[in-house]
């Protein structure tokens, strides 16, 4: 098996669009890595009276067309790679969808599962206190990602607040509607793929309201897929899955049954169907597949089986380098994950947007701009692999990566 270290395959990704854009060695070089990186531990009183001490990272990647933007991440498995590989990501989402900003990520080593809401809050707020000095509304704005949510986000900007000394809500997005937050964050990276999937089943002469569906992963990204595929193209998605596994149902899964039975007991391996695993939901025959859970998931070893027309990937980073030429060899239309996925943050740069005015936008006018950013995004990518007979991904990196470009060298970096 190839190495599946995240931070080389964004590397490699970057090469080849390096290759295709001719990058002299002094800009190509600058874009390989990371501008600036913070690690820190972070010490948190457990509710058993022990003190428990935290890894956490913040990846500054890119800050040529703004202020860096990104996610923070709570998984056990995090590692500095992974999230400089997810903040070069960001980079290039931001540029695709053309909004003002630089990308980061963030990233703390812990199990949410096992943490108690007291101990999560406390971790939180540790996070804050100690990347606090390295981030403000105008360097660097974190948001959610895996495992975090908006209560998290607010815990954040409250424990910031108090190092400022005043309400600082364009900090950080995600956060409740009711506190800072923008209408339509919540389903935002969900309906923004969505968006792309319109245009792309144009493409391909798909009627989306007779196609079945298979959503990996069961998630923020993955439940709103769902219920967006229902809602606005009355698609039948067959097979869901979590981490736990997946379940077939070739009648279709009604979206509010899934969710109820995901809510009560923590896994949508209880949902009436046939147990499938999470490699044969990437393997069913289906139209559409969205794998929205974690990177790596489609790799030389399986992208051969894979049966869908299009993928539409919510995930970061589900597909290997590897598999992205098997898929394009199959003719499978993958909208890759800084396209599919950029609905999340643009919905985070309108809350932005918000905060630093103090005007709040009804939910027509997030959904109206969302749209927009979304399908110039997916045109200028399509437009990109007419033109150059690329796959998807490659074109959305030569698009994005001219974007950083023009810029670093407008002001004078390169
Ligand atoms: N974590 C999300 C992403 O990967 C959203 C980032 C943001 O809203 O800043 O795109």
């Amino acid at each position: 098996m190839a190495e599946l270290n995240p931070f080389k395959i964004a590397q490699a990704q970057l090469d080849e669009a390096a290759k295709h854009l001719k990058l002299d060695k002094g800009t190509h070089e600058m874009l390989r890595w990371p501008m600036r990186e913070l690690h820190v531990t972070i010490p948190v009183k457990m509710d058993d009276g022990s003190t428990r001490v935290f890894k956490g990272f913040r990846v500054q990647y890119n800050d040529a067309r703004g202020p860096t933007k990104g996610g923070i991440r709570w998984h056990p498995d995090e590692t500095i790679d992974t999230v400089r590989a997810l903040a070069a990501w960001m980079t290039w989402k931001t540029a695709v969808v053309d909004i003002p900003y630089g990308g980061s990520k963030g990233g703390i080593v812990c199990n949410p599962k096992e943490m108690s809401e007291g101990e999560k809050e406390r971790l939180a707020r540790g996070y804050i206190r100690a990347i606090g000095k390295f981030i403000s509304p105008k360097i660097d704005i974190p948001a959610p990602d895996v495992y975090t949510t908006p209560q998290i986000m607010l815990w954040m900007m409250d424990e910031y607040s108090n190092i400022t000394g005043y309400n600082t809500p364009g900090m950080i997005t995600g956060k409740p509607v009711i506190a800072g937050g923008s209408l339509g964050r919540g389903d935002a990276t969900a309906r923004g793929g969505m968006y792309t999937l319109r245009e792309a089943a144009k493409i391909r002469g798909i009627d989306l309201s007779k196609a079945t569906v298979a959503i990996q992963g069961y998630g923020n990204a993955g439940q709103f897929a769902h219920q967006l595929i229902e809602e606005l193209f009355g698609s039948k998605v067959v097979a869901i899955s979590d981490s736990r596994g997946g379940i077939y149902n070739g009648n279709g899964l009604d979206f509010k049954d899934s969710l109820k039975v995901k809510v009560d007991t923590g896994t949508v391996t209880n949902i009436k169907g046939d147990k499938i695993s999470n490699e044969e939901l990437l393997e069913l025959k289906v139209d559409i597949l969205v794998p929205a859970a974690l990177e790596n998931v489609l790799t030389e070893d399986n992208a051969g089986n894979v049966k869908a027309e299009i993928s539409v990937e919510l995930a970061n980073g589900p597909t290997t380098p590897e598999a992205d030429l098997i898929l394009q060899e199959k003719g499978v239309y993958v909208i890759p994950d800084f396209l599919a996925n950029a609905g999340g943050v643009t919905v985070s740069y309108f809350e932005w947007v918000q905060n630093e005015t103090g005007y709040y936008w009804p939910i027509e006018r997030v959904h109206k701009e969302l749209d927009e950013h979304m399908t110039d995004a997916f045109n200028a990518v399509h437009k990109m692999r007419e033109e150059k007979g690329v796959h998807n991904r490659l074109a959305a990196y030569l698009v994005a990566v001219k974007r950083v470009v023009d810029v670093m060298k407008l002001r004078g970096w390169v």
